[in-house]
C-alpha cells in the first residue's frame, strides 16, 4: 500500500513559513546541542545506549517545527511499510489517549503539567528493536534528555541517569535556555505529542 507523503513545505508556506529556512536554523540548534553534549558527556559513561529507549516511553512533547523536521526525515527515508506502521500506531494512541491529548491543546497552564504527567505511552516512532526510527531527525528534548540540567539544577533525565550521576560534579547544558533558543524559531507556538500531529495529518481533519 502506498502511504501518503505530504508536501510539508507547501503546508508551512500556507502559514507564511519557509520550511527549509526554518529547518536550517533548527539544524544549527540541534548541531550546537549535540556538539556540546558530546563534549560534556564524553567521559561520563552514561547508561544511555541504543535500545534503552527509557525516555521514549513517557509522553514526549515537541513543537510543530520539530515534528515537521522529524516527519520530513521519515517521509524521505522510511519505507511505506514503516511509515504506515508509525501512522497506525500514532492514530491508535491518539484514540486511546484522546481525552488527555485534547486537554493539552491551547495555551499552557499549570494544569497542563498535571495532565502531561498522566499521559504515558510508547512513542509510535520507536522501532521494535528499541531504537528511534527517526533518530537523525528526533526532537530537541530527546537530545537534551539525560544530558542536561533541569530548572532546579537537577539532571533532566530518567532515574538511571540520575543514579549514575548522583554525587558527581558535572558540566551539562541547561535545558531551559536551550528551549528558549528553540522558541525563537518559527512554528514553535505550541508543544504536543507525536500522536496529536499524526492524527492531525492522517486522521481526516487536517491538511487536504
Ligand atoms: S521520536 Fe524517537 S527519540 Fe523521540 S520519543 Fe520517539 S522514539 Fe524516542
Amino acid at each position: 500500500m502506498t502511504v501518503r507523503r505530504f508536501d510539508l513545505r507547501v503546508m508551512a508556506r500556507a502559514v507564511g513559513v519557509e520550511l527549509d529556512e526554518a529547518f536550517e536554523k533548527l539544524r544549527g540548534l540541534y548541531a550546537y546541542v549535540d556538539e556540546r553534549n558530546a563534549g560534556n558527556t564524553r567521559d561520563l559513561d552514561l547508561p544511555c545506549h541504543r535500545g534503552c529507549s527509557h525516555c521514549c516511553k513517557e509522553s514526549v512533547f515537541l513543537t510543530p517545527l520539530e515534528f515537521f523536521f522529524a516527519w520530513d526525515w521519515l517521509q524521505t527515508n522510511a519505507t511505506d511499510a514503516l511509515l504506515g506502521s508509525i501512522i497506525a500506531k500514532g492514530l491508535a494512541l491518539y484514540q486511546e489517549h484522546k481525552g488527555l491529548i485534547d486537554a493539552l491543546d491551547g495555551e499552557h497552564t499549570p494544569e497542563h503539567d498535571v495532565i502531561a504527567a498522566r499521559l504515558k505511552f510508547v512513542c509510535p516512532v520507536l522501532g521494535d528493536d528499541g531504537a528511534c526510527e527517526a533518530y537523525p531527525g528526533r526532537e530537541l528534548y530527546a537530545r537534551l534528555f539525560g544530558s542536561s540540567f533541569n530548572e532546579d539544577g537537577g539532571v533532566y533525565g530518567c532515574h538511571l541517569v540520575g543514579a549514575h550521576l548522583g554525587g558527581k560534579s558535572v558540566t551539562l547544558l541547561r535545558a531551559r535556555p536551550v528551549a528558549k533558543m528553540l522558541e525563537a524559531l518559527p512554528l514553535t507556538f505550541k508543544r504536543q505529542v507525536y500522536p496529536y500531529y499524526i492524527q492531525w495529518m492522517y486522521g481526516g481533519s487536517g491538511p487536504t
